[in-house]
């Protein structure tokens, strides 16, 4: 089914509100949320809504969180997210760095201890918005999803990278991906009968290469809730040894670094760790020099002849603008049993479903 973007935001604000939020959290999580949807990440949108609610009705994600700061100079600051939803940690921690890099050119950020941190592209284009150059890494402690390359054996999450560069004058370039093969909402997809997975997604304990959403769920027993630690096997890592050595990377610095944890045996609280570097091009050439050498270089990049006829080399970043371009003039494409799970969640908070104008 298809439903308005503006729709979908307020039912979501409607249903963190009814959940405990105050009204500006509930628009923040909502407002993220669909943003994911706009931009064609819907393991990352509003499928999230009934596993954020009964989240913070465990007390595993906590409303309306400030960041505590545990070490602050001028070049750099450690945070603690204290369990927060991520959409109110995010900005707050995005907006630290930003300061100190608009103020010293560059600057450092460690998050710890923050609740889901969605698209991680959100936080790179806060800072192009402000004319920064950010790097983000993300681990995700008290998750084991991923086999490191060479191995069977779960050792990491999907652990995100996102990176952005400024654009004066045109919209900001966005590089976001995580660093397993797929994300864990495409596994589930394809576990209730969705789209099916690529060729060679999962590892299966004997080392087998598979796409049987079993491999990481274990067998389909309808009496039990999805448990993504009950498989034989693991999702792979992208990119073989590279995409591998990165998923490590993002484990040291964004949770051995920044004191959020990395992954492990121990199960814990789950939550997301993210060591961010900002940048002022000011802070390295003349104003005006990086952007003209960024235009120029990306012209060219762009010229390739395409691999196919009709073809295009994009930038990263510009299939989430077109889509959400798309999106926001046509409405975004909800499967219907996530739909249903949405009206389930705001039927049990008290939350009346939208009227048949608003949404189908
Ligand atoms: P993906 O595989 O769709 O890759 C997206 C990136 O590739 C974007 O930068 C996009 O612009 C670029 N891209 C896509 N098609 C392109 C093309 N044809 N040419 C050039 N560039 C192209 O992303 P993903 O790995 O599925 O990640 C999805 C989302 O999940 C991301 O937003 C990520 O941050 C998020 N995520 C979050 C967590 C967390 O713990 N918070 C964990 C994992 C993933």
């Amino acid at each position: 089914m298809i439903v308005q973007s503006e729709a979908l935001r307020s039912l979501v604000q409607k249903i963190f509100e009814a959940s405990g939020c105050s009204p500006e959290e509930s628009g923040r999580i909502a407002m993220y949320l669909v943003i994911s949807n706009l931009t064609g990440h819907d393991s990352h949108g509003v499928i999230r809504v009934p596993r954020y609610v009964s989240l913070a009705r465990e007390g595993m994600v906590l409303a309306d969180q400030k960041i505590t700061i545990v070490q602050d100079n001028d070049a750099m600051a450690v945070v603690d997210g204290n369990f927060g939803f991520g959409q109110t940690i995010g900005p707050q921690a995005v907006r630290l760095g930003i300061g100190k890099a608009a103020k010293h050119g560059v600057s450092i950020v460690a998050l710890r201890n923050s609740g889901h941190l969605g698209r991680i592209a959100d936080w790179a284009e806060m800072a192009a918005a402000a004319g920064q150059i950010s790097l983000n890494f993300v681990n995700v402690a008290g998750s084991l999803l991923v086999a490191p390359f060479g191995g069977v054996e779960r050792r990491m999450s999907t652990n995100p990278i996102a990176m952005g560069v400024p654009m004066p004058g045109a919209a900001p370039l966005i590089l976001d991906f995580a660093t397993s093969l797929v994300a864990e909402g495409k596994v589930l997809v394809a576990a209730s009968g969705g789209k099916p997975l690529p060729q060679g997604s999962l590892i299966d304990g004997d080392g087998t290469l598979s796409t049987d959403p079993e491999v990481l769920y274990g067998g389909n027993d309808p009496s039990r809730a999805t448990d993504n630690r009950a498989g034989t096997g693991a999702i792979r890592a992208m990119g073989d040894h590279k995409g591998s050595g990165l998923a490590l990377m993002c484990e040291l610095l964004a949770g051995a670094l920044t004191g959020s944890g990395c992954a492990g045996p121990r199960k814990r609280q789950i939550a997301n760790g993210m060591l961010s570097v900002y940048m002022t091009a000011e802070a390295f050439s003349a104003p005006g020099v990086f952007a003209a050498e960024v235009k120029q270089y990306l012209e060219f990049f762009k010229s390739s002849k395409p691999a196919k006829p009709g073809g295009e080399v994009l930038l990263p970043g510009e299939t989430e603008r077109r889509l959400r371009e798309a999106r926001l003039a046509e409405g975004i494409p909800i499967p219907e049993d996530t739909w249903q799970a949405i009206l389930g969640t705001a039927l049990e908070l008290g939350v009346e479903r939208p009227d048949k104008d608003a949404a189908p």
